[in-house]
């Protein structure tokens, strides 16, 4: 299966990575080419990706995700940061797509994979695993031999922001690579929305793509974000929220894992259906 973000270019000149510790794979110009051709990423996806990683349209997201790349946090102090926009992960052929936020600061945009490396990731990949679309309950960086099956992560901005919260100029400067990478992903049939930032990150992408103008202002009314809500979009798609899997979340027993386990039990069944 392929996996999309496991074959990039390589990194632009202003973050130095050594071998240690390093979110290495994606910097190996030939992984792709070795690897079997039912595991190569559509050439697409190979394309959105290099764009993705070199994209500097947002100064203030490429200057913090630099800063925090080269400050590091303390515990990280050893590692070689991603420090650059972080790509989609999981199966191109995908009928499941998850839309997250954004990338960690000392997460994905430490490894250079969404949710890898985080408390988010801790509390979602071992969900993604018992419901069968992960092979494997960790993700710890980007040679951990993870693989998704069926599910394509995404996010609303791909720099990390500050404080966790990207600017409405910086949701619409990366739009356009979400609907590229909403429109390649051809299978996806549910969409899981994590938190109210991804869920409405969808919602805008109906507006741009598949609503006509005089149906776009009622969006928010008619599609209210709720946790375990389902929605038929005009575009054949379910949408469905969920609360995010951040720490203030799942800490204070707001999102349990026994509500997101039945989040990607129900998206499985709406995929089949
Ligand atoms: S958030 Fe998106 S548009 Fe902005 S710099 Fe990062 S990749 Fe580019």
């Amino acid at each position: 299966m392929a996996q999309a973000g496991d074959s990039t270019p390589s990194p632009s000149p202003q973050i130095y990575f050594s071998m240690k510790n390093s979110p290495a794979s994606p910097l190996r110009p030939t992984a792709d080419k070795q690897r079997p051709p039912e595991q190569r990423l559509p050439h697409w996806l190979t394309v959105l990706n290099r764009e993705v990683i070199a994209c500097p349209r947002c100064p203030r997201l490429v200057a913090y995700r630099e800063q925090v790349a080269r400050e590091k946090r303390r515990a990280y102090r050893d590692h070689d940061y991603w420090g650059k926009p972080v790509p989609g992960f999981g199966d191109p052929a995908a009928r499941v797509l998850v839309m997250g936020l954004a990338p960690g600061a000392h997460g994905s945009n430490r490894t250079g994979r969404p949710f890898t490396g985080d408390a988010s990731g801790k509390f979602m990949f071992p969900v993604l695993y018992e419901t069968g679309f992960a092979n494997q309950p960790n993700a710890t960086d980007r040679n951990d031999g993870l693989r998704l099956k069926d599910l394509y992560i995404t996010a609303a901005v791909r720099c990390a922001p500050p404080a966790n919260k990207p600017t409405p100029a910086e949701l619409a400067n990366c739009a356009p690579f979400l609907d590229r990478e909403i429109e390649g992903l051809g299978k996806v049939k549910v969409v899981v929305a994590l938190g109210k930032i991804g869920f409405d990150a969808y919602l805008n992408y109906l507006k741009r793509r598949a609503l006509p103008p005089n149906e776009q202002r009622s969006v928010s009314k008619r599609y209210p974000f709720k946790h375990g809500a389902s929605y038929r979009l005009p575009d054949g798609k379910v949408l469905l929220a969920s609360y995010h899997p951040s720490n203030q979340n799942t800490q204070t027993g707001k999102l349990t894992r026994e509500m997101f386990v039945a989040i990607f039990k129900e998206a499985a069944r709406l995929a089949d259906e």
